[in-house]
């Protein structure tokens, strides 16, 4: 970064809404399906049909308002965005331009440092999607290029913020916050993989508290955060770079290459006013009841932030286990079941960030799939407390239970996993293992503390994990001091 300059970054992201039905017509948003069978005469955008407003559409777009303390306009219309792309059969976008639902709002993000920051969000629109062109072999390589309509009339909302990021990892940090309100509010599945979070960075950089932001380069087609983060990082190089050679930064839109890791010059860009953007006359414009917000308001809920702080307060919890605990509702509502059925609420958050999400991560798992509860947990936690099993068998019963919601006490049954808690049969395992390693005892008698633990080793290998860790070690130690 060049001494005496700063960066400005600004984000527009798409997120499609999980309705059932498209924006404008009662075709399936349903992902996956075979091409062009989710379509109709009005996504099709065939002459003649009229397009119908999803209320459903209008009340996440408010919901998502409301959470991100914009004001929601009572008074709000669509417009025609007009481009020519064989993605977009009617040559126009129904979007929102100059009265979108909502506008002003902010959210409060922390980063990596723990340092909170506020980004200004300056609209929130609804529009809808365009179709998706398919190229045989690659873009370059195929002679004709094919065109699905089954994403075209998918109801999006695109979220503007104010140029009120300073650097790539508050970038990166904005979005993780976003995409955690937005699932928060079930209004979206933020899946970047299928499309249904896609974002747009705008970067300049300008001289230190300069009153004039520089000139911009709108940075797209990166799919991850991660790829969002090196995007932005690469482009702030590159536009120091032009600065420093005495150059001037030309306002285009670039592509991510994600195998060169660099932005490509992709077109200059078009203002709005080559859009041509004008009034859809053939949708109303949207009037709210203020009684119809307020209804919305009551359904937002806890948000992950003030979830975070309760954990802390509530639980006790360490605000790095608040952190990742309230990052996914399910996750959090995960650990809250188990933590009203045990009393250690860090041992649970141990086994909740530990084993719980190694496991959804290997398993590749969404929550809405999970076959265990919490409740399933905590009685697992209270069988290691009781001595039923030992902390180390509960590994086996845990991956057990993940993987078949079984209850742990069926489980422990099914594969006679209970512990060795019997005085008598744990001295039987002993007297075996102190047979066969007369070294460790000479070494043990000789001062060696180590000796022990290798004996305590032996002894649970020989028990296959199921002897009482707490009784060996007691029984051990009386035996080794005759
Ligand atoms: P455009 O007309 O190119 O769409 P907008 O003014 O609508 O530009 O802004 C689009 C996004 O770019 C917003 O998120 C905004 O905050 C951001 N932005 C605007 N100007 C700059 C700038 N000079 N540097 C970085 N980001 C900017
Ligand atoms: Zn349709
Ligand atoms: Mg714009």
């Amino acid at each position: 970064m060049l001494e005496g300059y700063e960066i400005v970054i600004g984000l527009e992201v798409h997120a499609q809404l999980s309705t059932n039905s498209k924006i404008f017509c009662g075709c399936s948003t349903e992902f996956g399906a075979e091409p062009n069978t989710h379509t109709c005469p009005v996504c099709l955008g065939l002459p003649g049909v009229l397009p119908v407003l999803n209320k459903k559409v209008v009340e996440c777009a408010i919901k998502v308002g409301l959470a991100l303390n914009c004001e929601i306009a009572l008074f709000s219309k669509f417009d025609r965005k007009n481009y020519f792309y064989p993605d977009l059969p009617k040559a126009y976008q129904i979007s929102q331009y100059d009265l979108p639902i909502c506008k002003n709002g902010y959210i409060d993000v922390e980063d990596n440092n723990g340092e909170i920051f506020r980004v200004r969000i300056n609209r929130i629109h609804i529009e809808e999607d365009a179709g998706k062109l398919v190229h045989g072999v690659s873009i370059t390589e195929s002679n004709v290029a094919l065109v699905d309509l089954n994403r075209a009339g998918v109801p999006l909302i695109e979220i503007v913020t104010e140029p009120d990021i300073e650097s790539p990892d508050k970038a990166r940090a904005y979005l993780i916050t976003l995409k955690s309100i937005l699932k928060y509010l079930s209004v979206s599945d933020c899946n970047m993989e299928e499309g249904s979070l896609r974002a747009d960075a705008n970067v300049s950089i300008m001289p230190k508290g300069s009153k004039v932001l520089g000139t911009k380069t709108e940075l797209k087609n990166m799919n991850s955060f991660r790829a969002i983060e090196r995007a932005l990082k690469y482009e702030i190089e590159r536009q120091t770079e032009v600065i420093q050679n005495g150059g001037k930064v030309i306002q285009e839109t670039r592509t991510w290459d994600e195998k060169t890791g660099k932005t490509v010059s992709m077109r200059s860009k078009e203002d709005a006013h080559d859009y041509r953007y004008f009034p859809e006359p053939d949708l109303a414009p949207i009037e709210l009841a203020e009684d119809w917000v307020d209804e919305i308001r009551k359904t937002i809920g806890e948000l992950p932030r003030e979830k975070k702080h309760r954990f802390i307060d509530e639980y006790g919890l360490p605000k790095y286990d608040a952190n990742i605990l309230t990052m996914d509702k399910a996750l959090a509502n995960f650990f809250e079941e188990a933590v009203k059925e045990y009393h250690d609420s860090k041992v649970v958050s141990n086994w909740v960030i530990g084993d719980f999400l190694r496991l959804v991560k290997e398993e590749d798992m969404d929550y809405k799939d999970l076959k265990m509860t919490g409740l399933l947990l905590s009685e697992m936690l209270k069988m290691i407390e009781n001595g039923k099993i030992s902390g180390k068998i509960a590994k086996t019963v845990f991956e057990e239970m993940f993987k078949t919601g079984k209850d742990p006490k069926v489980i422990v049954e099914e594969k006679s996993l209970i512990q060795i808690s019997d005085e008598s049969a744990l001295e039987g395992i002993i007297e075996k293992v102190l047979d066969i390693n007369p070294q460790a005892i000479e070494d043990y008698k000789a001062g060696k503390e180590r000796a022990i633990k290798y004996l305590m080793g032996q002894v649970m290998k020989e028990s296959r994990g199921k002897a009482n860790p707490g009784m060996v070690s007691e029984m051990l130690m009386e035996k080794l001091s005759l």
